[in-house]
């Protein structure tokens, strides 16, 4: 099975992916991981995209098309793929679908977690005194969730189409959270 977990930067994608990873053995890409991870190891692109972060800005699709597209076949050994933080636009949606078109696979969950902008902000700022990452810092964070509502959210009518959305209430604690996501997976 393969899900896209959906939603505002801080809305808890990362944290209920982790869950889904222990309890399903299902594999986490995360494109912000990835990218952070070349960053934090010095690369080439780990260069390139330091600045774009930095901002709360985008990457090129290109970029973040083939970070994913390297790891799927990992993904399908393991029985299914949680997509946390892609795809963030209509093209890279696009781009997901003939990637597993082609592997004879498809999304077939969009799950979108909905918090409101007060408990975002909220999160956020309690994510930045205790992790320190710089794009939680209250100006990016939003800019960032400008970034959300302009290019990532008009993606929702686009899987609605397809009648793979499907809503969870993510104001809750993690483990109601959770519970939810379970239901809208079975
Ligand atoms: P995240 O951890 O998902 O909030 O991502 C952190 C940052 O990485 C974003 O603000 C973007 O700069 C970049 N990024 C992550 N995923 C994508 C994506 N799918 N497309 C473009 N940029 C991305």
């Amino acid at each position: 099975m393969n899900i896209i977990l959906f939603g505002p930067p801080a809305a808890g994608k990362g944290t209920q992916a982790k869950r889904l990873v222990e309890g399903r053995g299902m594999v986490q890409l995360s494109t912000g991981d990835m990218l952070r991870a070349a960053i934090a190891s010095g690369s080439e692109l780990g260069l390139k995209v330091k600045d774009v972060l930095a901002r709360g800005d985008l990457v090129t699709d290109e970029i973040v098309i083939a970070l994913i597209e390297e790891r799927l076949p990992e993904a399908e050994a393991a029985g299914g793929a949680i997509f946390d933080g892609f795809p963030r636009n209509v093209a890279q949606a696009e781009a997901l679908d003939a990637m597993l078109s082609k592997r004879g696979a498809q999304i077939d969950r969009v799950i979108r977690l909905k918090v409101d902008d007060a408990a975002l902000t909220q999160r956020i700022t309690k994510r930045f005194e205790d992790q320190g990452r710089p794009d939680d810092n209250p100006e990016t964070f939003k800019d960032r969730l400008a970034v959300y509502n302009g290019q990532t959210a008009p993606l929702l009518p686009y899987y609605e189409a397809q009648g793979k959305l499907v809503e969870v209430d993510g104001m809750g604690d993690i483990e109601s959270v959770a519970k939810a996501i379970d239901e809208a997976m079975a």
